[in-house]
C-alpha cells in the first residue's frame, strides 16, 4: 500500500469521518506563500494554515532560530527547571501585550490556553472565598477550542453541545452583537449581554469572548464599542474579562491585538496560532497582577496559591525560540501597512461578489476576507475548483474565506480573490 492510501485508511483528520473522508491533498513542501503538492500543483495559500503562518513558509529567520536552539536543547521539563527561551519570550510578550498583563503561563495549544484561563478565573474567586462565582458568560457565535471547558463556551448551536450535552458545564450565552464593524453603534446590541450579566452577576466568574472577530464560530465581526461596553459591565458587576486573542493576535485585524481597537485591557488573555509563525504548537495565557495576586490570596488549604496546571511540554524551548524570532520578524516588518493593503485589496476585489444571488454577505476586517453564501457549500467540489485555479482555501459551512500570510504580494492575492469570485459565479450558475 502506498503511503497516501495507508494514510487515508488509518489517519484521522480534523472534524472528519474515517469512513467517508473528504480528500486530503498531499503537501510535499511549502515555501513563501506556496504549498507544493505531491501531484505537482503549486497553490497560493489563502489560509495561512488556519491563521498561523503570517510570514509564509520556510522562512530563513525562523528556520535559523529553531536550528540554533536545537543544538542547545530541544526540550527539558519545566517543573523545577527553567531556560532562557521561555524568559525571553515572556518578556517580549509582556512588552507587546496590553499594559496590565504581567504574568505568562505557557501551554501547548490554544484550547489548553483557554482551559487555563478558565481555571485562573475559577481559582481567583475560590481564593476570595467566593464559591458562588463559578460559571462563564459568553456571546453566541464564539469558538474557543475543542477541549471540554473550551467547548462549553463555543456557540451552543454551531458548536458540539448537542453531542456532549450533560457532560459540558452549562454556561451563559448572550446574543452576539449584530453590528458590523463599519456600521454605527446601536445601543440595542448590548441589551442581551447587559441583562444577562446583571441578572447572573453573583454566579459569573468571568466573561470570555473573541475580541472584534469571531473566528471558527461563523466569522462574524462586531463593533469595538461592544467590547468597551463589556469591559465597563464586567467592572460594574465584578466579573473578570477573558479575551481569546488566539485567532486575532499578532496583527491579523490591523493592531497587534484586536482588543487594542476598543482601548480596553482584559484581565486574562489567551494567545496561540500565529505565536510561532506557524512553526510549532505553542500557546499562552497571560494575566494581570490583580488576577495573579487574587489566586494567591487564599493561604488556608494545601493547594492554595497554586495554579493547578502543568503540561508535559510546557514552554518547549524550540517553540519558545521560534516564537520569539517570529515576533521580532513581525515587529521588524511593515506589518500594519501590509495588513491595510491586504484589507483594501480584498475590499476592492471581493466587492463584486455581492451581486451574486448565492452570496448573502461579503465582509472584510484587517487581513481577513469572508464571503458568506446563502447555502452551505460542497467543500470537496469547491476545493477542486480552487485547486484548479492554483489556490488553497478551506471553506466551511456557508463560508468561503481567506486570511493569507501577511507577506502575500498583490499578484498572489489577486489569484486568491479571482478564485473566490469564480466559485461565487459557479455557485450562482449551479455549476458546483
Ligand atoms: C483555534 C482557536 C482556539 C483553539 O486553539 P487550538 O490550538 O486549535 O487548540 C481557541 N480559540 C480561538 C479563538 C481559536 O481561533
Amino acid at each position: 500500500m502506498n503511503w497516501m492510501d495507508f494514510e487515508a485508511a488509518h489517519v484521522w483528520h480534523p472534524y472528519a469521518s474515517m469512513l467517508h473522508p473528504v480528500p486530503a491533498y498531499p503537501v510535499k513542501r511549502a515555501e513563501g506563500v506556496y504549498l507544493e503538492l505531491e501531484t505537482g500543483h503549486r497553490l497560493v495559500d489563502g489560509m495561512a494554515s488556519w491563521w498561523c503562518a503570517i510570514h509564509g513558509y520556510n522562512v530563513p529567520e525562523l528556520n535559523a532560530a529553531i536550528e540554533k536552539q536545537l543544538h542547545e536543547m530541544a526540550h527539558v521539563m519545566f517543573g523545577g527547571l527553567t531556560h532562557r527561551p521561555a524568559a525571553d519570550l515572556a518578556r517580549k510578550l509582556l512588552e507587546i501585550s496590553p499594559a496590565n498583563m504581567n504574568h505568562v503561563f505557557f501551554t501547548d495549544s490554544g484550547s489548553v490556553a483557554v482551559e487555563v484561563a478558565i481555571k485562573m478565573a475559577l481559582q481567583y474567586w475560590q481564593a476570595q472565598g467566593n464559591t458562588g462565582k463559578n460559571r462563564l458568560l459568553t456571546i453566541r457565535g464564539g469558538y474557543h477550542g475543542d477541549t471540554f471547558g473550551a467547548m462549553s463556551v463555543c456557540d451552543p448551536v454551531s458548536g458540539m453541545h448537542h453531542l456532549f450535552s450533560g457532560l459540558l458545564a452549562e454556561q451563559l450565552f448572550a446574543d452576539a452583537p449584530a453590528t458590523r464593524m463599519d456600521e454605527a453603534w446601536n445601543e440595542s446590541q448590548i441589551q442581551s449581554f447587559a441583562a444577562m450579566i446583571e441578572q447572573h452577576q453573583h454566579e459569573i466568574a468571568a466573561v470570555i469572548l473573541e475580541p472584534l472577530v469571531q473566528g471558527a464560530g461563523g466569522m462574524h465581526f462586531y463593533a469595538p464599542e461592544f467590547l468597551r461596553r463589556v469591559r465597563t459591565l464586567c467592572d460594574k458587576y465584578d466579573v473578570l474579562l477573558i479575551c481569546d486573542e488566539i485567532a486575532t493576535g499578532f496583527g491579523r485585524t490591523g493592531t497587534m491585538f484586536a482588543c487594542e481597537q476598543s482601548g480596553i485591557q482584559p484581565d486574562i488573555m489567551c494567545i496561540g496560532k500565529a505565536l510561532t509563525g506557524g512553526y510549532m504548537t505553542l500557546a499562552a495565557t497571560l494575566c494581570s497582577g490583580r488576577v495573579c495576586d487574587g489566586i494567591h490570596a487564599d493561604s488556608g488549604s494545601e493547594q492554595s496559591g497554586v495554579l493547578m496546571h502543568g503540561p508535559t511540554f510546557m514552554a518547549n524551548p524550540l517553540a519558545c525560540a521560534v516564537a520569539l524570532a517570529s515576533i521580532e520578524l513581525l515587529l521588524d516588518s511593515p506589518w500594519q501597512t501590509r495588513v491595510t493593503a491586504i484589507a483594501q485589496q480584498l475590499e476592492q476585489q471581493l466587492a463584486d461578489c455581492r451581486k451574486f444571488d448565492a452570496v448573502a454577505d461579503v465582509r472584510i476586517r484587517g487581513a481577513i476576507g469572508v464571503i458568506e453564501m446563502r447555502q452551505p457549500v460542497d467543500v470537496a467540489r469547491v476545493q477542486k475548483t480552487l485547486i484548479e485555479q492554483g489556490v488553497w482555501l478551506r471553506p466551511f459551512g456557508k463560508l468561503l474565506y481567506t486570511m493569507p500570510p501577511f507577506v502575500i504580494t498583490p499578484e498572489q492575492l489577486s489569484r486568491v480573490t479571482a478564485a473566490m469570485s469564480l466559485v461565487c459565479a459557479q455557485l450562482a450558475q449551479h455549476d458546483i
